[in-house]
């Protein structure tokens, strides 16, 4: 982390603040596990610090240490709207432009608060004073744990915010197999190892907790897999009704367009989820060496993220949505076609 921002940090920190946490919407593990832990750090550095999430996370973080305190901006509007309008400090962790928040971003577009954003997306918005962004990073998890190092509080790590940081790495790296994942990646994980996070309790928290509806859900997203071989895409349908004829809860189709680019030559993924409620269909894009999904979700579906993993979204139905889709493909026939 750079010195001078770092600099920038402990200054604005020096004394006791009231200190607000902000995570995108959907929260993943990388947001909660990366609020939880600096929320943790800060608490115990004696500031006043409240976690805030734009809506619900999904069951399978549901135990992770300090989850209970989160406030859920959707459940307790009026909460959340004072703590964030009476915030000297408001970390942002995870994302790096207001819209990602949901219906908190009016809330942070009035806040006088200092903003200090970490995150490792691309293309960040310009509303921080502390801007510690590098898209190089694995997590913000990881970039939290470089962020407390450079605040000289690593013997500070706690077991709670080592297993919240490990919770955070290991699910935005496909558990340590991405290329972002480093060598240092791996040094901060035995760092963290050495402060109390139990690695295979952790996976198993993650990774073996399924429901039986989520295995039958994952049953149907594998049948309506769907391969477009001259464009080296797969991708995955699922609708509502399918969604409700299994019992969907929030996280069930996480992980899910893994299946679809776990096939050999694949270059891009897509999941396409239809959410009746929001009127809208959610996608997850993943791609593999070169080929931009952030680019992709950017300029057709309203979204972003990073080169290999974006979300975005479509207010057509899901129909119109996949036909849409294939007439896109042939824009990107040549970079699609020509990946290693
Ligand atoms: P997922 O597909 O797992 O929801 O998200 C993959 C990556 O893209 C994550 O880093 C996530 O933060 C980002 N992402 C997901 N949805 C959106 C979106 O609508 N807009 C932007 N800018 N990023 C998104
Ligand atoms: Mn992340």
């Amino acid at each position: 982390m750079d010195k001078l921002i770092a600099q920038k940090a402990k200054a604005l920190l020096k004394e006791p603040k009231k200190i607000v946490i902000i995570g995108h919407k959907n929260p993943d593990g990388d947001a909660i596990g990366s609020c939880l832990g600096l929320g943790f750090f800060l608490k115990n550095e004696g500031h006043d610090v409240q976690v805030i999430m734009p809506n619900d996370f999904p069951e399978f973080l549901k135990w992770l240490p300090g989850c209970e305190s989160i406030i859920v901006h959707e459940k307790e509007t009026d909460k959340s709207k004072d703590l964030i309008d009476s915030a000297e400090i408001i970390f942002t962790l995870d994302f790096n432009a207001f819209n990602r928040t949901g219906d908190i971003a009016p809330f942070l577009e009035k806040s006088k608060a200092e903003f200090i954003l970490i995150d490792h997306h691309q293309q960040p918005d310009d509303y921080a004073k502390v801007i510690f962004s590098d898209t190089s990073m694995s997590s913000t998890a990881e970039m939290v744990f470089h962020f407390i190092d450079a605040l000289e509080g690593k013997k500070s790590i706690t077991s709670e915010i080592a297993t919240l940081l490990y919770t955070g790495i290991m699910t935005d790296t496909g558990s340590f197999r991405f290329p972002s994942t480093t060598a240092i990646t791996h040094r901060v994980i035995a760092d963290l190892i050495d402060a109390g996070a139990i690695n295979y309790s952790i996976h198993e928290g993650i990774y073996d907790s399924n429901s039986e509806d989520r295995m039958h859900l994952l049953g149907v997203a594998l049948k309506n897999l769907e391969i477009l071989p001259e464009y080296n895409t797969a991708y995955i349908t699922m609708s509502q009704k399918e969604l409700d004829d299994n019992n969907f809860k929030k996280g069930d189709t996480e992980g899910f367009v893994n299946y679809a680019l776990s096939i050999k030559g694949i270059v891009l993924a897509i999941i396409f989820i239809e959410n009746k409620q929001e009127n809208i269909v959610k996608m997850s894009l993943r791609s593999k060496g070169e080929f931009s999904v952030n680019n992709l979700a950017r300029k057709y579906y309203n979204g972003g993220g990073h080169t290999n993993a974006a979300g975005g979204r479509s207010e057509k139905s899901l129909s119109e949505t996949i036909s849409e889709f294939i007439t896109i493909l042939p824009n990107y026939k040549n970079e699609l076609t020509n990946e290693d």
